[in-house]
């Protein structure tokens, strides 16, 4: 089984599906890594999420409105049973090594307490949090994560560490700070803690000043390149930054604070620290990776996967600096 195959990624509606269905305990069997991906709304309007875009426009309405009135009438027990269903199948199933709890910000889901009380009962299955970024600001939610008996670790997303520029970025005033305090209580706390930066434009500005301040509480960041989804409209092309800028805010910054780098080209990484660079699986839902012209004399070529065409729409040639030989 290759690596994609072995990784499950649940959104809510298919926990579901699959548990009316009879056929969570097939689905989980053999995997080593089981996601759900809770789908409530999120208060947040990152750039560089498609959530935003298919929450404000029609079709997006449409279906949130469809999504609310499933959830309308599948009653809360029920929703609760197949989470319960997936709990119990995880545990049970030695080949998982993470069961990963993620979402847009599922601090929101109405049905998180019930969440909460299931997880209490994993007595085997290492529990990743990812997120609520910001909810986890708060000390009594906090507190009742981090008493879950499996957890082992907590991911969180902070695009700067000034509050005001990771509050535009991810469009939420007050964010910024939420989650510049979590990241403060949780480091001194002996769990894994996992720091997101997405690569927009803004981000790659204040990256070394973010990787500094993480650097100096003894966190690290894995910084993942921007790539939209299919649909074009609304995407900005003033969220892709130039390769070139991305090289040189990593030369400036402290290379021991990244610990990956995920989906960017060789290009936009300095040679010492293209060792931590891993692709991201192809997707039919995101758009397709593209070489510039340029690519065609660049030593990296070979083993390098593009990059997205959004990208070099915003900046034309200037989006990738092919490498020397
Ligand atoms: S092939 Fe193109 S995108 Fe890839 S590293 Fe070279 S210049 Fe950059």
């Amino acid at each position: 089984m290759d690596a994609h195959a072995s990784h499950l990624h649940l959104r809510e509606r298919d926990l579901m599906a699959r548990w009316a269905g009879g056929r969570l305990a097939d689905d989980v069997a053999g995997r080593a890594r089981v996601e759900l991906y809770l789908e409530n709304a999120c208060a947040q309007s990152c750039g560089f999420c498609d959530q935003p875009r298919q929450r404000d426009g029609l079709e997006g309405r449409v279906r949130q409105r469809l999504r609310g009135l499933v959830a309308w009438t599948t009653p809360d027990r029920a929703r609760l049973d197949a989470f319960d269903a997936l709990c119990a199948h995880v545990d049970a199933e030695a080949s998982v090594g993470e069961f990963v709890l993620s979402g847009n910000d599922w601090a929101l889901h109405p049905l998180r307490d019930g969440f909460f009380a299931r997880l209490a009962t994993l007595r085997r299955a290492p529990l990743t949090l990812y997120g609520p970024s910001t909810g986890l600001a708060d000390p009594a939610l906090r507190a009742r994560a981090l008493a879950l008996p499996t957890l082992r670790r907590v991911q969180l997303s902070l695009h700067a560490s000034d509050p005001a520029a990771h509050d535009a970025i991810v469009g939420a005033p007050g964010a910024g700070r939420a989650v510049l305090t979590a990241l403060e209580a949780l480091r001194t706390i002996p769990i894994e803690v996992v720091v997101n930066v997405a690569l927009s434009a803004r981000a790659v500005a204040a990256l070394p000043a973010t990787l500094a301040w993480l650097r100096a509480r003894g966190l690290t960041a894995t910084l993942l390149a921007v790539l939209p989804d299919r649909r074009r409209a609304g995407w900005s092309g003033a969220l892709f930054p130039r390769a070139r800028d991305v090289c040189a805010a990593l030369a400036e910054s402290d290379g021991e604070a990244v610990n990956a780098i995920h989906g960017a080209p060789p290009c936009a990484v300095p040679p010492g620290l293209r060792g931590r660079l891993s692709h991201v699986w192809e997707s039919p839902h995101r758009e397709p990776l593209a070489y510039a012209a340029g690519c065609a004399r660049c030593v990296a070529r070979p083993r390098c996967p593009g990059v997205p065409a959004s990208q070099l729409r915003a900046h034309g040639e200037a989006a990738v600096t092919p490498i020397d030989g």
